[in-house]
């Protein structure tokens, strides 16, 4: 189970907090939906206990690719299919908001450099043309490259600029909101699995666990598929090749450069699609072989690799999340099922619930209801 490259980082020391007595909301997981969601339930004043069982973003959140992007799992013209015109833009313009709220949040965990959707083939390049053309109808801002920055130029087939999106420093991001949730009261315990939800004596309880949901409710395991992700990163590199998060494949080839010029680079699942449907968080040498090799096309040669890992995210059979009341128990909430695009959802979806305890429930929620799968 080897450590992310975020999570090499040292972490900060979480403000320590307690509870006397039973608390209003009790979260499970200390990802970013269950520290977002934490972060607004304390600050209008309820006293939030968050249960991790190991660190705070040592799941998805602190092993994912960094991408901060817009928009649900699928492109925006299949969003607009599959939900219809006004969903479709409304979860967009949800995600354009939420960005803003990462950015106003994160410090310099966040940067906004935007992301670039690339074609690895003809086929994928009429794709992206079609998504990049609903966007624009749409009124939503997106550029179209026929050109690409070397040393993408010539190996793949144009693209589409994002200027919106952003890069993030996720465990940097997440740890940070962790402790602006406990300077506002919320009691964040790490080292601390719930084993059922009887333990927990509180009037809400939320489910934030994502990929890691397993367990506590059989409806959401059945509902909630654990699929696995595999990254490196390597030594920094002499030069600037990528300055912003670049895609390819749907997303099955995904990679970036930090500030200080490592590659980091993700994806190859489709090559084992069976095997990586697992909760196993572990990394395997065929998937490694591929990014290897991967590496060497994108740069000439494989430059040392510093960190392998792996991380594991919830997948629902529409790409969408389940975010809202969960049926058949009083006060049980989830947020989870970001379908490997959790970074913004997570923000978004974890502020939504806490807003519906509140008694403040979004119109978006719809969208997500639990209800449809369970
Ligand atoms: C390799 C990889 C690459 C990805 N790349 C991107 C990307 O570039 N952009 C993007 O938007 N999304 C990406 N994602 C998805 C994104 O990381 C997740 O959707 C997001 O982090 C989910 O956050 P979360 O807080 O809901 O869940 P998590 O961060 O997974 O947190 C859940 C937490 O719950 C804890 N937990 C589980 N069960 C219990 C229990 N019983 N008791 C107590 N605690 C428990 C776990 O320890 C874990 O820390 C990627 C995911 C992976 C794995």
């Amino acid at each position: 189970m080897a450590n992310s490259f975020w999570l090499s980082e040292e972490s900060p020391s979480l403000p320590v907090r307690r509870i006397e007595g039973r608390p209003d909301v009790a979260v499970i997981g200390g990802g970013v939906t269950g520290c977002a969601c934490a972060l607004v339930l304390a600050e209008a004043g309820l006293d939030v206990r968050v249960h991790e069982a190991r660190e705070v973003a040592s799941g998805a959140s602190g092993r994912n690719g960094g991408f901060a992007l817009w928009g649900g799992a699928m492109p925006y013209d299949i969003a607009r299919r599959q939900l219809g015109p006004e969903r479709a833009r409304d979860l967009w313009l949800l995600t354009d908001r939420y960005v803003d709220r990462m950015e106003s949040l994160a410090g310099d965990a966040f940067r906004r450099v935007g992301s670039l959707r690339v074609a690895a083939d003809p086929e994928e390049r009429e794709e992206i043309r079609a998504e990049y053309e609903t966007l624009r109808a749409d009124g939503f801002e997106a550029e179209w490259l026929d050109e690409l920055p070397r040393p993408l130029e010539g190996r793949f087939h144009g693209g589409m600029r994002h200027p919106g999106d952003g890069s993030i420093h996720p465990a940097r991001w997440v740890r940070r909101l962790a402790t602006r949730a406990a300077e506002a009261g919320a009691v964040i315990r790490e080292r601390s699995r719930v084993e059922s939800l009887d333990e927990l004596d509180a009037a809400h309880v939320v489910i934030a666990t994502d990929g890691y949901t397993q367990g506590l409710v059989p409806a959401l395991d059945a509902a909630i598929q654990p699929t696995r992700g595999q990254v490196l990163a390597t030594e920094p590199l002499s030069e600037v090749l990528f300055p912003c998060p670049v895609y390819a494949r749907h997303g099955y080839d995904y990679w970036q450069q930090t500030p200080d010029r490592r590659l980091v680079i993700g994806g190859r699942r489709d090559k084992t699609p069976d095997l990586e449907h697992t909760p196993v968080e572990e990394t395997t040498a065929l998937v490694q072989r591929e990014l290897d090799s991967f590496v060497r096309e994108l740069l000439g040669e494989l430059p040392p690799v510093a960190q392998r890992w792996s991380g594991i995210f919830g997948t629902t059979e529409d790409r969408l999340p389940l975010v809202g009341r969960v049926p058949g128990r009083d006060g049980l909430w989830v947020g989870a099922g970001y379908s490997g695009h959790g970074n913004v959802m997570g923000l978004a979806c974890g502020e939504l619930v806490a807003n519906a305890i509140l008694g403040d429930p979004a119109s978006e929620l719809e969208l997500f209801d639990p209800a449809r799968f369970l």
